[in-house]
C-alpha cells in the first residue's frame, strides 16, 4: 500500500503516520524527519536546509526530490510506505508519479486531514510546550512567525496538490479535528473500504 498524507503543518500527519505506520506494517516517509535528521547531523543537505527549515519556507523540490528517489528505492519501502510532508509542490507529485511509474507502480491513495485554521497555532504552540515540559528542545519553526509561513507554503504551494490528486480519483477527505484515535479509525476504515 502507497499512500500519501497531505494537509496544513498542524494537521496531525506525522502522528498518523507514525500509528498507522506500525498498525499496518508500512515505512512512514516523511521529509520533515529526515532533513531534521540531516540538519542534526550537519550533513551538505542540513547545512542548506537549515534556515529554510527554521523560517517556514520549503527547501528546493531537487533536493527533497532526491532524497525520496533515494529513499523509496530501498528494499524496505518494496511492501509499501506512507508519505507524510511529501510531495509539497505540484513539481514534487510529478516526479512522485514518475518514479512510482518507471518502478512499474502506483499511489494507492491520498488522504487528506481537513482541520481549522484557527486551531492550527494552538497545536503548534501546544507541541512546543509539551516538548519543552518534557525537558525537550521544540522544533525551531514551531512559533507564531515561522507558521505563518508555513502556512502560506501549504495554501500556495500544496493546497493545489488537492485538486491533483481529486483529479486522479485518488483523494479521500477525512475530519481532523476530532480526537486522534477517531482520526485513526477513520483512515483505517478508508484502507479497508
Ligand atoms: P509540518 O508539516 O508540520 O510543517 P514537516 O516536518 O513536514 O512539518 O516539515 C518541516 C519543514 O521541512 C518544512 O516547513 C520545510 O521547510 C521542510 N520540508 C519538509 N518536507 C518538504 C518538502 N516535501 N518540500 C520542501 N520542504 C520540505
Amino acid at each position: 500500500m502507497k499512500l500519501i498524507l497531505l494537509g496544513p503543518p498542524g494537521a496531525g500527519k506525522g502522528t498518523q503516520a507514525e500509528a498507522l505506520a506500525k498498525r499496518r506494517g508500512l515505512i512512514q516517509l516523511s521529509t520533515g524527519d529526515m532533513l531534521r535528521a540531516a540538519v542534526k547531523a550537519g550533513t551538505e543537505i542540513g547545512r542548506k536546509a537549515e534556515s529554510i527549515m527554521k523560517s517556514g519556507g520549503l527547501v528546493p523540490d531537487e533536493v527533497v526530490i532526491g532524497i525520496i528517489a533515494e529513499r523509496i528505492g530501498q528494499p524496505d519501502c518494496a511492501n509499501g510506505f506512507i508519505l507524510d510532508g511529501f510531495p509539497r509542490t505540484l513539481k514534487q507529485a510529478a516526479a512522485l508519479d514518475e518514479l512510482l511509474d518507471s518502478k512499474g507502480t502506483i499511489l494507492d491513495l491520498v488522504i487528506e486531514l481537513k482541520v481549522d485554521d484557527n486551531a492550527l497555532l494552538s497545536r503548534i504552540e501546544k507541541r512546543a510546550s509539551d516538548t519543552i515540559a518534557a525537558g525537550g528542545t521544540p522544533r525551531a519553526d514551531d512559533n507564531a512567525e515561522a507558521l505563518k509561513t508555513r502556512l502560506l507554503a501549504y495554501y500556495r504551494e500544496t493546497s493545489p496538490l488537492i485538486g491533483y490528486y481529486f483529479a486522479q480519483g485518488k483523494l479521500r477527505t477525512i475530519d481532523g479535528m476530532v480526537p486522534v484515535e477517531e482520526v485513526a479509525r477513520e483512515i483505517d476504515a478508508l484502507l479497508d473500504a
